[in-house]
């Protein structure tokens, strides 16, 4: 079965990393909110018997090259056609809605990223979907160090916008990050389907 890396970016230690303070005093740590939702798919996955990895279990920010390669370890012990590494983050930088972004070039993580993109289409229909159509698919090619320097198919999710307060909002509630985390736990289980048919 396709072993699953879970992979939930930066740490409390990260700078910028945050949104702005909101008027009731409230605000979001990136660190915070990836566990939060890594975790959450992680527990939904031990509901199905499904083995997976969390590549940062500590909440400090373990650097990019470190977890570069602690992802190649588990590809190289599993074959690295047998692994998926899924990186949850929020975005930032003045936009609003939800994306996901794969290597440069077409591989297996493309298949696999059109899976997420399709999941979170019906997800969250009152929310924008950010897409490249211009490659065919609805991933946007990154150089980012997790997708790319990693040696099995890799997608990373930006799940809304920290900066925009209604995005924010929606994924500082309880609401967004269980809405959130079915989404990744049901385009997973779709993944790992998508694998068996191919190994056949
Ligand atoms: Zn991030």
């Amino acid at each position: 079965m396709l072993q699953i890396i879970i992979d939930n970016g930066h740490g409390n230690d990260t700078k910028g990393k945050q949104s702005p303070v909101w008027s009731d005093g409230s605000q979001l740590l990136e660190w915070e909110f990836n566990r939060k939702v890594a975790r959450r798919v992680c527990s939904l996955l031990d509901s199905k018997g499904i083995t997976y990895d969390l590549l940062v279990p500590e909440n400090t920010d373990i650097p990019l090259s470190q977890r570069v390669q602690r992802a190649n370890h588990i590809a190289n012990v599993n074959g690295k056609k047998n692994c998926l590494l899924v990186s949850i983050h929020a975005n930032a930088g003045g936009g609003t809605g939800w994306e996901i972004h794969t290597s440069k070039g077409t591989t297996q993580s493309d298949k696999y990223a059109e899976i997420f993109f399709e999941e979170a289409s019906l997800a969250f229909p009152e929310f924008r979907m950010r897409y490249d159509i211009s490659d065919g698919d609805h991933d946007w090619d990154s150089d980012f160090s997790i997708i790319s320097r990693t040696l099995c198919p890799a997608v990373l999710t930006e799940n809304f916008f920290m900066d925009n307060e209604r995005d924010c909002r929606f994924i500082m509630s309880e609401e967004g990050v269980e809405r959130i985390a079915q989404m990744h736990f049901k385009a997973i289980l779709r993944c790992i389907e998508l694998q068996r048919t191919i190994k056949k």
